[in-house]
C-alpha cells in the first residue's frame, strides 16, 4: 500500500497549490472559501473557466478534451490542494466529474466531441436528472417517457415527466436524463440514457427551498422537451448499464480528497472550541479526538483505494468508504453545534446562517445522496461479502 508521494509528486503538487494561491489571493480572491453551492454562481462560472484556460478544470482527461492525462494519485493530490487552497465549490462539479467520464466511457466519438471540451473549458454546465417522486433509491422505477419523432430538424426524442431534487439545475444548460425509452417496459429494461438541452420551453424548473435557506436543488418538470435523436449514450434501451457507470463515478474517486476539506472543517470547530473554552470539556475532547481519528482512518483508505484501483471503479473493501465518510461527516455537523452551543442557533437578518451551521444542516444530506446508508450497507452486503440479494420485485 501506497502510504505517501512520490517526489515527482510532491512538485506537482507545488505546482498547483502555486497556480491556486496566485489566482485566490489575486483576481478570484472573492470566491475563495464559498462552500455555498448557489452563492456567486455566474462569479464561479467564470472560475471554472479560469480552471479551464489553465488546463486545471478536468485533469484526468486525455488532453485532446482538455484534460492533462493525470493519473489518479496526481487528481487526488489536485483535490487536496484545491481544498486546501479554500477554492470554491465546483459548479461545474457534474459536467467534470460525472457527464464527462460517463461520455469518455460509454459515448460515442461524434459526443466526445461535441461535449467533453466544452465541460473542461468551464462553458457548459451540466445537471443530474436520475430522482423522480417514486424512484429515488429504487431507480428502476423511472417514469419519465421519451419517444423517437421526426421533428423539424430531424428524428428527436420528445420527454415527458417528472425530475426531482436535480442539483444546479437552475444553472445547467445540459441534462443527463434516465428516461424510459420502451413503452411497457418495467425495472431497468427499456430505459435510455438521453443528454438533454435545458434552455428550452418543455422545460420547467422550479426551486425547492431547503433548511439551510437556500435552494441547491429543483423539481424539473418536462413537457414535450426535446433532444436530438442521437443525443442518446449508449443503445436505446440499454440506459441502465451507462446510469450505473455514472454512479459509480459519483461514489468513487471523486470523494477521495474531500478529506481534506473535512480537515479544515475539523480545523474551524477546534479553534472555535479553543476560544469558547468548550476544549475543556472532556467529552467534546473524546468527540474532537474521535473525529480526528475518522480522518486519519478516511486518509488510509483513500490511500488503499489509490493502489488497489486504477480506473476508478470501486471492488470489495472500498464499498466501505461512502457510508463511512457520510456518517463522520454528519457527525462533525452535529460536534459543531455543540461546540457552538446556543450561537450556533442564531441566524443573519435574512436567515443567514454561519458556515458551522450550514454544515450542520446540509450534511444531513450526506447520508442520502449518491445512495443512501441503508443502500451503501445492502451494496457492501451483496458486492463486498457476496450475500444473498435482497428480493426484488
Ligand atoms: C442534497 C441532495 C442532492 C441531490 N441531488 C440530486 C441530483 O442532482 N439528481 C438526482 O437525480 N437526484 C439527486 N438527489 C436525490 C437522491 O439521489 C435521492 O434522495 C436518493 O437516491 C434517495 O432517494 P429518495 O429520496 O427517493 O428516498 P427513498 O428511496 O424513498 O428512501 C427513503 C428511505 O428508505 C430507505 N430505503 C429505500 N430502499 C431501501 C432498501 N432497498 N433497503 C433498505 N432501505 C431502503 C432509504 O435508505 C431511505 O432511508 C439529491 C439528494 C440530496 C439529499
Amino acid at each position: 500500500m501506497k502510504l505517501s508521494f512520490t517526489k515527482a509528486q510532491e512538485a506537482f503538487r507545488t505546482e498547483i497549490a502555486d497556480w491556486l494561491d496566485r489566482q485566490l489571493t489575486g483576481p478570484y480572491s472573492d470566491v475563495r472559501g464559498i462552500t455555498s453551492q448557489t452563492e456567486a454562481a455566474q462569479r464561479r462560472i467564470q472560475w471554472e473557466q479560469e480552471l479551464g484556460r489553465a488546463g486545471w478544470s478536468a485533469i484526468g482527461w486525455p488532453e485532446e478534451f482538455g484534460g492533462r492525462e493525470a493519473d489518479l494519485a496526481e487528481q487526488v493530490i489536485f483535490a487536496e490542494e484545491y481544498a486546501r487552497a479554500k477554492a470554491p465549490g465546483r459548479l461545474g462539479h457534474m459536467g467534470v466529474e460525472l457527464a464527462g467520464p460517463t461520455i469518455l466511457a460509454f459515448g460515442s466519438d461524434a459526443q466526445k466531441q461535441r461535449f467533453l471540451p466544452s465541460i473542461s473549458r468551464g462553458e457548459e454546465m451540466w445537471c443530474q436528472g436520475y430522482s423522480e417522486p417514486n424512484a429515488g433509491s429504487d431507480l428502476a422505477n423511472v417514469n419519465t417517457k421519451a419517444r423517437l419523432e421526426q421533428g423539424p430538424m430531424g428524428k428527436q426524442w420528445v420527454i415527458e415527466g417528472q425530475k426531482i431534487w436535480t442539483s444546479l439545475a437552475q444553472f445547467a444548460d445540459w441534462c443527463f436524463v434516465i428516461c424510459r425509452t420502451e413503452q411497457g417496459s418495467q425495472g431497468r429494461h427499456g430505459l435510455s440514457y438521453l443528454l438533454v438541452p435545458m434552455d428550452q420551453p418543455g422545460i420547467d424548473i422550479r426551486p425547492i427551498r431547503q433548511m439551510t435557506g437556500e435552494s441547491d436543488f429543483n423539481e424539473v418538470f418536462f413537457d414535450k422537451a426535446v433532444t436530438a435523436a442521437d443525443n442518446i449514450v449508449g443503445q436505446a434501451g440499454a440506459g441502465w448499464q451507462v446510469a450505473m457507470g455514472t454512479l459509480s463515478f459519483e461514489r468513487g474517486v471523486s470523494t477521495l480528497a474531500q478529506q481534506m476539506h473535512f480537515r479544515n472543517e475539523l480545523a474551524t470547530i477546534i479553534s472555535m472550541a479553543n476560544a469558547n473554552g468548550q476544549s475543556s470539556d472532556p467529552i467534546i475532547r473524546q468527540r474532537i479526538a474521535k473525529a480526528w481519528r475518522g480522518l486519519q482512518a478516511m486518509r488510509a483508505s483513500a490511500l488503499r483505494m489509490l493502489s488497489q484501483t486504477d480506473d476508478g471503479m470501486l471492488t470489495g473493501p472500498q464499498f466501505t468508504y461512502k457510508i463511512f465518510w457520510a456518517s463522520w461527516h454528519r457527525q462533525l455537523g452535529e460536534l459543531a453545534m455543540d461546540v457552538m452551543g446556543q450561537e450556533g442557533e442564531l441566524t443573519g437578518g435574512d436567515y443567514e446562517l454561519s458556515d458551522m451551521t450550514r454544515l450542520f444542516l446540509f450534511s444531513r444530506a450526506d447520508t442520502i445522496y449518491a445512495g443512501t446508508n441503508q443502500i451503501q450497507r445492502n451494496l457492501i452486503a451483496e458486492r463486498a461479502l457476496g450475500l444473498p440479494k435482497e428480493p426484488r420485485g
